[in-house]
């Protein structure tokens, strides 16, 4: 491990997706040469596993995910963000000075931004990856107006799960909902809207065995968990709402989360319980969980960081 910097930085970013990077922008436009960790796998963040991006302002006819992220990075760049693709490793944010730690190199810095997201719990199904953006999806508000009057499958038993599916069911001739069990998980309010609904079908005791297709997704084999055997299912859409988890381990005994592990944020500021530690996008919010809501937290982390240096100046 080389030694630390001699020269604090004046802030840290941590996470390179729209809230890291739009907090590197702000930040960098406002001359505090900010330090951006991107990580070293997925830099760029959710997006990079996504094709079309349609509801990002400022794209009329949509945005490849990717695409997207290179615009943001290149534009941090382009106002002196400093960008390094690693992982921090460890972090001390209780002191005046924070320490932030990759596995070979320590920095310093008088202010951090948390931005590392948070992470869709995954099937673990051979194609799930692959067929991310081509049929498989994560998140029903970003991708059900791709499957207009396609049979939808979502898998899930939580408020979640029935609040997508029956979101989706305004797209979809058919949505399936696949229960592990024979009750669901999600409130009394959420089933009896998922009951009531029409278009709406409940496949208990069921799991998804596999994801089958060749590009794209173009059915599924469900086994019965009760008696064990399969059969297909001919839905072309597959949303996957099973949880989340913010990446939020670097940070616990230091910052302030609650007991699912997001962090904490003295709302409307995304100021956390450390003066000078500030966080954003959905490493926060587990509610609207988009890619201009994280940006729109990015930008008001940099400008709450922004002032904090200020005053201490
Ligand atoms: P993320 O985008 O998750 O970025 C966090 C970054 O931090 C990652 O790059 C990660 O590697 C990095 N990081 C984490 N830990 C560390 C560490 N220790 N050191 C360094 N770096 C670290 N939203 C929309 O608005 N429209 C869409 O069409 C849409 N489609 C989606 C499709 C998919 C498949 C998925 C998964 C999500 C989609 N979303 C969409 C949601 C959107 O991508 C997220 O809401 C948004 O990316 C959250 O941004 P973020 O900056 O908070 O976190």
């Amino acid at each position: 491990m080389s030694a630390p910097e001699t020269q604090p930085r004046n802030v840290i970013v941590i996470g390179s997706g729209p809230s890291g990077y739009t907090a590197a922008v702000y930040a960098a436009r406002a001359s505090l040469q900010p330090l951006v960790f991107e990580g070293s796998v997925t830099a760029g963040g959710a997006l990079m596993n996504t094709t079309e991006v349609e509801n990002f302002p400022g794209f009329r006819d949509g945005i490849m995910g990717p695409a997207l992220m290179d615009e943001m990075r290149a534009q941090a760049e382009r106002f002196g963000a400093e960008l390094i693709p690693d992982d921090v490793a460890e972090v001390d944010l209780t002191g005046e000075l924070k320490v932030v730690k990759t596995a070979t190199d320590t920095y310093t810095a008088r202010a951090v931004i948390l931005a590392m997201g948070s992470g869709y719990r995954r099937l673990g199904l051979p194609g799930e990856d692959e067929f991310s953006g081509r049929g498989v999806s994560w998140c029903a508000t970003c991708d059900g107006f791709f499957f207009r009057d396609q049979h939808i499958a979502v898998v899930g038993g939580g408020d979640s799960a029935v609040e997508e599916a029956t979101f989706l069911t305004r797209f979809g001739s058919k949505v399936s909902l696949i229960v592990r069990r024979d009750e669901l998980r999600a409130s009394k309010i959420m089933q009896e809207r998922a009951f009531s609904d029409p278009k709406l079908e409940i496949v208990w005791n069921s799991t998804v065995e596999s994801i089958n297709g060749t590009d794209r997704l173009e059915s599924l084999t469900l086994k019965d968990t009760v008696t064990g055997e399969t059969r297909p299912m001919d839905a072309t859409g597959l949303f996957i709402a099973i949880g989340h988890d913010p990446r939020s381990e670097l940070l616990t005994g230091q910052v302030d989360l609650d007991d699912n592990g997001y962090v904490l944020v003295s709302h409307p500021s995304t100021e956390t319980n450390l003066p000078g530690v500030f966080a954003a996008g959905d490493l926060v919010d587990h509610h609207y969980r988009q890619a201009i809501t994280a940006a729109g937290t990015g930008c008001s982390a940099a400008l709450d960081a922004e002032r904090f240096l200020s005053e201490l100046d």
